[in-house]
């Protein structure tokens, strides 16, 4: 537990968050984490289901879908404003209801590790870890060329926030989709250079793309 003057959070005054919230900064650090994670990946999780069901918003996160193999560098091939979107929506919940700075560095220990191996070209199995963390076993599934398998294990890092809401997909055996990249057909410009895809958003004939 965080005592008063001697741990993480020490000092805070009572009810400093913002907008007249405030996380218990009394409950142990592991769980004020916890509820944080919980939180983030709630909005982070709705932020992503909404990119894939309105036009404008997919055709920003289209990029990232383009790929037609999975490999670490998929990390990256996101438009930066669906980049800005994910991270107001994932993080100023946390900002709103004042989450000490050690709160959130305690969530992002706990999930970038999962980030960086999510789209991790390796046959990693995870076993257990797939029911708690959206792993690489996980995450593929989301990668899917056609929405039964890809409209699926939306969430950020966690996929509780899937299994409550219908959308978690796993399967211990064979546990490959058959293939990866958008849905067809598309008018999306998935082969054109990564700026002529960013750029693609303010072209005419944008936001048409098929899902
Ligand atoms: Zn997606
Ligand atoms: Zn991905």
């Amino acid at each position: 537990m965080v005592a008063a003057g001697t741990g993480a959070g020490a000092g805070r005054p009572a009810g400093d968050g913002g907008w007249g919230f405030d996380l218990p900064d009394r409950l142990p650090f592991a769980l004020q984490v916890l509820l944080a994670a919980l939180l983030a990946e709630f909005t982070s999780y709705w932020s992503h289901r909404l990119h894939h069901r309105l036009p404008s918003l997919w055709w920003l996160h289209a990029l990232h879908h383009g790929s037609e193999r999975l490999y670490w560098l998929n990390n990256f091939r996101i438009h930066p404003l669906n980049h800005a979107i994910n991270y107001v929506l994932g993080f100023a919940p946390l900002l709103l209801i004042g989450t000490p700075p050690d709160v959130v560095l305690g969530y992002l220990a706990l999930t970038y590790p999962v980030l960086m191996l999510q789209h991790a070209n390796l046959p990693l199995r995870s076993g257990w870890l797939n029911y708690v963390f959206s792993t690489n076993e996980v995450h593929r599934w989301h990668h899917a060329d056609n929405p039964k398998d890809g409209d699926r294990n939306f969430g950020r890092a966690l996929v509780l926030w899937d299994m409550a809401f219908g959308t978690y997909r796993y399967r211990a055996e064979g546990n490959d989709p058959v293939a990866v990249g958008l849905y067809q057909p598309t008018s999306y410009p998935a082969k054109a250079s990564f700026a002529r895809q960013v750029w693609s958003m303010f072209l005419p004939g944008c936001c048409r793309a098929a899902f």
